[in-house]
């Protein structure tokens, strides 16, 4: 059996700035016929731009009438953000096949959901599918105001929106080592940069006691400030993980390592 990703070929037909740090592609084209969306709410592809091999991995925000929309963060600086700070449209780009994390039991209760802003689009998506049947509480880091970002998530859950720390960086690990959790069971989701995610599954193991089934904790990115981090593709560990019976939590630590 062929372990080699299938990948779509597509073209950008729109490109929209939703906030000063947030664009919006929509994809499409005969390339992605064959697309098929695996129907898990958090599900990302890598994502390869003209002139460069290298794949960065976005959410699929939506997929729907032949249209592909992934919504790019633009940072100080990146092979993607150039790209998409420009004027993309009519570019042709490639996607790998989707794959997907969340995993909320049936018997959850409620449902929290963290995350800076590469989390966003997957928050969004979860909370449509789920926010109308479990409680479902965010916590969203962004750097840009509330008021630009209004609308971007569905109505429903109780949404709390943070800022970040003085220095830039992320300050998410110490939101939920301070969090008041609901009673009983439920499903915790999180994804950001990969130190701050590192300090919250040892919290959730170690402090909370979480059995695995119980939460979802992805390293979206990783802050490097002398060097380029190592594009690694989510794909394979997660098939190699799946194969060897690992826990979701014990995949993404795989990636985390991975990624040094
Ligand atoms: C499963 C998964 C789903 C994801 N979904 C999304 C999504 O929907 N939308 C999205 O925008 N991102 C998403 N990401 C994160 C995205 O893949 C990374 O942020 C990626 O590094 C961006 O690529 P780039 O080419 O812009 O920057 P790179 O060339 O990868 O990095 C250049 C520099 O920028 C820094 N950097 C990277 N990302 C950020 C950031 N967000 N903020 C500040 N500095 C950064 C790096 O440390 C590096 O120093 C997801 C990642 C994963 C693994």
């Amino acid at each position: 059996m062929s372990t080699r990703a299938e990948q779509h070929v597509a073209d950008v037909l729109r490109r929209e700035q939703l906030s000063p740090h947030l664009v919006r592609l929509t994809l499409g084209g005969d390339g992605l016929a064959g697309f098929e969306t695996t129907g898990v709410p958090d599900e990302w592809v890598g994502l390869v731009v003209p002139g460069q091999f290298q794949s960065r991995y976005y959410t699929v925000r939506s997929w729907s009438g032949g249209e592909l929309v992934l919504d790019v963060v633009v940072h100080d600086v990146g092979l993607v953000t150039e790209w998409a700070s420009g004027d993309c449209v009519g570019d042709r780009v490639t996607i790998t096949e989707p794959k997907g994390s969340f995993a909320m039991p049936d018997t959850a209760a409620w449902l929290l959901l963290v995350g800076d802003l590469t989390a966003l689009p997957a928050m969004a998506r979860i909370a449509e599918t789920h926010a109308g049947t479990v409680p479902t509480r965010v916590w969203a880091e962004v750097p840009d105001l509330p008021e630009q970002l209004a609308g971007y998530l569905p109505d429903g859950p109780d949404v709390t929106w943070l800022g970040l720390a003085d220095d830039g960086g992320s300050r998410l690990a110490a939101v939920v080592e301070n969090l008041d959790w609901p009673e009983g069971e439920g499903y915790f989701w999180m994804a950001g940069e990969s130190a701050q995610m590192r300090a919250i599954r040892k919290h959730l193991m170690r402090v909370r006691r979480l059995p695995s089934t119980a939460y979802d904790v992805m390293g979206y990115w990783r802050s490097v400030a002398a060097r380029q981090p190592r594009s690694v593709d989510p794909g394979p560990i997660w098939r190699a993980g799946k194969a060897a019976g690992k826990s979701d939590e014990e995949i993404w630590a795989d990636y985390d390592e991975a990624q040094r």
